[in-house]
Formats: structure tokens, sequence, C-alpha cells
């Protein structure tokens, strides 16, 4: 597996891992989004039921405050002579800031005493004075008629000897209790009112004291609380449904705090979602954090990875940097000293494996030479046979030219001889010398070790003439007829002494195939074949048996006897050939025996042997 590979591998199982927290998490969210919604809506509606406790609390003691100064007033008048009515009046008034008015009626409801300097007048109509008249305390909600601002008054009976003497009153304003009302806001919709026991607003936090209430969901709510009992409500308006909170007081006044549903909703809804999402920052930076530990606690795992895997691929300088005492530390100090081991092994290899290089390259040169060597013996080995034919070769024109020469030795002594005739017979003197000089060069020629000559452009019937003139004796003193068949004008980049040994060997071996035949013949016939020139070497003979034929290429092989053949020829012959990037094949389909050499006519060093056209093939 590659590195970016095992990276993506890597990436995804963190992705996995960071996934698999994920989504149970989501899951586990989502389930506990569902729960604290519940519980934010409880929340909010609890603020609408403490609104209206605040509220309930504060109309209490500001009620019970109220009695308690009439109580006093009661008490501090019945014990007070009538001059200082007056006086205990306005000091109740002056020490507390919410009333303003205080009064003693008489039983026929006129005011006797006062606080104020309100006219004498009667009060007999007032229902707190009924009450009062008739022994019970009683508190109403009231106009000021001098103020002209909604009040509240109270009023008690004054006893004298187990009888109603007198009725003292004591009224306060609303507004503070409206101000505290008004103050409180429970979020856009929420807000809290105060009711009489008849249903009237005593406190609104729109001071609409006494009216009829302006939504129609209040006049709702407030006929259903006025009906209902305490405690909460829920019902639907035109508009949407509200929540109201509900508790009565002593005297049957009612405190209601409502609030539209939606909006408790919202506010649940909103308020959790903030702590919902913080919530999940929270958990998906631990995810984050727990997934950059995981990742850097495996780091020294994948550094340790990344070493065996460079060491793998043959990098023997990988090493581990990961120190410690833990389990991965020894894992990679041992790695650290496997691979300081392999380096020194392969380099013990290498200095081996150079030793024997060293080795081959020497058996190599030896090998190269030993073939020279072999090579230069063959030839050798050709020439030696072909020597008897040679001596012949060069003792039948010697003859010719000692004729030649003792007729002109003759016929100068006698006078006989005629310029002309001298002249001819000179001529042929120095035909035949030539002759034997070619012979003779011919044979200083291939005699020399052409291995190493330069490839040069030479013409292929001049090879084959300088070839033939070695061997044309040893063919005729056994009954050989030659034919050659061979364009003048066809030429081929090689090593002519190279060529013509090759040429020597094939028509070496054919006339020692045939030389007991009947029919003694040999052929050799060039062609043009585009950029190659073919040579055909067939003899009278009738074939290379199978098992011959598979090996005769191989050096060493040979049919003839001990002393006749080295059965390096042929093998010479390919070697020759493939250096020249020709081919050299058997025919088999032919006739007779038959040899077939294919070589370029220009040599590409930088080319592999070229293969021959076709047409070489459809020889065979
Ligand atoms: P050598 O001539 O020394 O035996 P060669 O390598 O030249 O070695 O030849 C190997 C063998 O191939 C010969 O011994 C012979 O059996 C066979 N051979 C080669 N040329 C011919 C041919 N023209 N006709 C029949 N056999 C041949």
């Amino acid at each position: 597996m590659n590195r970016r590979l095992q990276k993506r591998f890597r990436n995804r199982i963190l992705l996995y891992l960071l996934l698999s927290t994920l989504i149970p998490l989501c899951i586990w969210g989502s389930m506990v989004y569902t729960e604290s919604l519940g519980v934010h809506r409880a929340f909010f509606e609890k603020q609408l039921q403490l609104s209206n406790e605040v509220v309930f609390i504060q109309t209490d003691r500001w009620r019970a405050n109220n009695l308690a100064i009439l109580n006093f007033l009661i008490r501090e008048i019945r014990s007070a002579p009538e001059r200082r009515w007056n006086e205990i009046l306005q000091n109740a008034i002056l020490s507390d800031p919410g009333s303003y008015a205080s009064m003693i009626l008489n039983l026929d409801g006129f005011n006797v005493a006062r606080s104020d300097s309100s006219p004498f007048q009667s009060y007999a109509d007032r229902a707190y004075f009924k009450y009062a008249s008739r022994g019970q305390t009683y508190s109403e909600p009231v106009v000021s008629k001098t103020y002209q601002k909604p009040a509240f008054c109270s009023a008690g009976p004054m006893f004298r000897d187990g009888e109603v003497k007198n009725v003292i009153v004591l009224c306060s304003f609303l507004d503070r209790l409206s101000d505290t009302i008004g103050a409180i806001r429970i979020g856009t919709t929420g807000y809290v009112v105060l009711i009489d026991e008849k249903g009237r607003l005593l406190a609104h936090p729109q001071d609409s004291f006494l009216k009829t209430p302006a939504f129609a969901e209040e006049s709702l709510a407030l006929e259903k609380a006025r009906l209902g009992p305490s405690g909460r409500l829920e019902f639907d308006g035109p508009e949407g449904s509200y929540i109201a909170y509900v508790s009565t007081l002593q005297n049957g006044w009612r405190v209601i705090s409502l609030q539209s549903k939606s909006e408790i909703q919202h506010l649940a809804r909103s308020s959790l979602k903030w702590v919902f999402a913080i919530g999940m920052l929270i958990l998906f930076s631990l995810s984050i954090i727990t997934v950059f530990f995981v990742d850097r606690s495996t780091a020294p795992l994948h550094r340790l990875t990344k070493a065996v895997r460079e060491l793998g691929r043959g990098n023997l300088e990988a090493k581990v940097d990961v120190q410690g005492r833990d389990e991965i530390g020894l894992l990679a100090f041992t790695f650290n000293r496997m691979a300081s081991e392999i380096r020194r092994t392969i380099e013990e290899l290498k200095e081996k494996e150079a030793q024997l290089e060293r080795h081959r390259d020497e058996l190599h040169q030896k090998v190269v030479d030993q073939s020279q060597k072999l090579l230069y013996s063959s030839k050798m080995s050709s020439l030696g046979e072909m020597a008897g034919g040679l001596a012949h070769e060069i003792n039948n024109p010697l003859a010719i030219i000692s004729m030649r020469a003792q007729k002109l030795q003759d016929g100068l002594e006698s006078g006989k001889l005629k310029p002309q005739d001298a002249l001819e017979l000179a001529h042929q003197i120095e035909t035949t010398c030539l002759r034997i000089n070619k012979i003779v060069r011919g044979l200083r020629a291939f005699s020399r070790d052409g291995s190493r000559d330069p490839m040069i452009e030479e013409n292929l019937s001049s090879i084959l003439a300088d070839t033939i003139d070695l061997c044309a004796e040893s063919l005729r003193s056994k009954g050989i007829v030659l034919q050659v068949k061979c364009e003048p004008h066809l030429s081929l980049e090689c090593q002519p002494v190279q060529i013509s040994q090759v040429l020597l060997n094939l028509i070496m071996n054919a006339r020692d195939a045939i030389q007991n035949e009947k029919d003694k013949w040999i052929r050799i016939e060039c062609a043009d074949l585009m950029e190659h020139l073919l040579i055909r070497v067939t003899d009278s003979g009738h074939g290379i048996p199978a098992g011959t034929r598979d090996q005769m290429m191989l050096p060493f092989f040979t049919t003839k006897g001990v002393g006749e053949g080295t059965g390096l020829g042929l093998s010479i012959c390919k070697g020759i050939i493939e250096q020249h990037q020709g081919q050299i094949v058997y025919n088999p389909d032919a006739e007779n025996t038959q040899f077939l050499v294919s070589l370029p006519k220009r040599q590409n060093r930088k080319k592999k042997p070229a293969r021959p056209p076709e047409s070489f093939y459809e020889q065979l």
C-alpha cells in the first residue's frame, strides 16, 4: 500500500472514530434537547408563577399593613380624647407615605374628624361604612374624589362598652402597587394584574384602573380567573393559547399572571438553543481533542511504520526517532538495531558482489582471449589444410615462369626469337608473377588476426575472389567444381578478412562433405535484398541429418575424425556474422546441402543485430 493510501486509510479511521462518537452524541443530544425543552418551559412558567407570587406577597403585605395601621388608629383613638383625634389621624397619614386620608365617621356616616381638610359630608352609602358600622372590618377599592386616583379604603369599627361608637377609615393610593405590577414584565407578552373579588381591575401595568380589560385574552383570563380556582390555568384566546397563574388573597382579591404559551415555548427553545449549541461545541471540541491526542499518541507508531516501509523500499538509512522506555520505544530501538545489521550485511554482500564481478570480468577476458586464440588457430588449421594445395598453386606458376624464362633464354641465345614473341613471353612471366603475388598476399591477409580490423566498404566479389584463390587448388585437386554467381557491383561494410574466413569455412565444410560423392560441386550465389546481401552456399551433398543440424553451430561439435575437424568452424562463422549484425542459417528445405548468410550493407553500431528481410527467410 503506498503512502497516500495509508494516510487516507488512517484519516478514514479517524473519521469513523469521530463519527462513531458524534452520532451517539447527536442522538443523545436530541434526547436531552427534548427533555430539556420541557424543563426550560417549566422554568419559564415558573417565572410566571414567581411573578405572581411576588405580587401576591406584596399585595398581601400592603393590605395587611393597611389593616395594621387601621387597627393601630382604632386603638389610639379609642384611648385618646376627642380633641386629639385630628392630630392622631394626621400623624398616621404622615407616618405612612402610602396613605392619603384617614377619618372618623359617626354612626350616621358623617366624618367627625379627618386628617385632611375635606368638607363635612356623609359616607353612609359606602360599603366599607356599612360593614364597619355593623362591627366588621372591610376594605374596598375606590376612586379618590379629591385626587381622582385609584385608591383603597379600609374601615373598622371602634367599640366602646361593647358597642360600635365610630367607624375609622384609612385610605391609601393604589399607585405603588400599580408601580410594582407595572415594573413586572415577563417576556414581551407576560404581565401581572390584580383584580378585586368582583373582577374589577385594581392594578394593571397599563394603569387601566377599574376599567374593562383591553384585550380579549385578558378579559377571558380575568373572567376565568375570577370564577375558577387558584393555580395554573391554560386557555385558548382568539390569538393563541395563554397560560395563567391565579392566587387569591384573603379578601377575595386575585393576582393573575399570564403569558402567551407560544412565547414560553419560544423562550424555552431559544434559551435551550444556546445551551445546546454550547454543549455541542464543547462535545465537538472534546472529540477533536480526543482525536488529536489519539493521533499524537499513535504518531510514534506511524513513524515506526514509515521507517519499516522505507527500509522495505531499500532505504537502508531509515531510522526511527522514537525515545522512551515503553513498548514502542523498545520496538524502535530493536528496529534501529536491525536496520544497522541489515546495512552491515548488505555492505558485506556488495563487497562480495564486487569481488565476484571483478572475477567474472577476468574470466570473461580470459574467455575472449581464448576465443581469439581458438579463432586464430582454427584459421591456421584451415591454412594448414590448404597448405598442400597452396604449394601446388604457387608451384604451377613457378614452373610456367621457369619454362617461359628458359624459352626466352634459348630464343635470345639462338637469335631466332622475334622481338614480338620475346615481349609475349615476358608478359606471360609478369602475369604469372602477379598471380603468385596475389596468392601470397591473400595468404598473408588471411593468416592475419582480423578480428580488430575496422569496418570498411568492400566489394563482395573481390572478397569472394580472394577466398577462392586460397582454396581453388584444394577443390580442383579433389575434383570439385566451384560455381560462383555474383554481381560485380555488390559491396558491403564489413571486416573483409572475417567475411573471407566465413566463406572459406563454408567452402571447406562443403568440400569435406562431398569429397566422396560422385557428383561434386559447390555453388556460391549472391543476391541483393535492398538493405541486405544474401550469400547462398550450396553443395552437392544431400543435406545434414537432424541430430547434427541441432548441434553443428555449437563450439567443438564435429562429426569429423580425430585430427580432421576442430568443431569450431560454424560457431566461429556464427560469431563473425552476428558481429556484423547478420544471420547464418542452415536451409533444411533446400534440395542439396545449403547455408544462407545474410549481411546488412551498412553497419549501425547503435542498433542490435539487424533482422534480415522476409526474403531471407523465403529462401528457407
Ligand atoms: P568441423 O568442420 O571442424 O567439424 P564445423 O563447426 O565447421 O566443424 O562443422 C560442424 C559439423 O557440421 C561438421 O562436423 C559436419 O558434420 C557438419 N557440416 C558442416 N558443414 C556441412 C556440410 N556442408 N555438409 C554436411 N555436413 C556439414
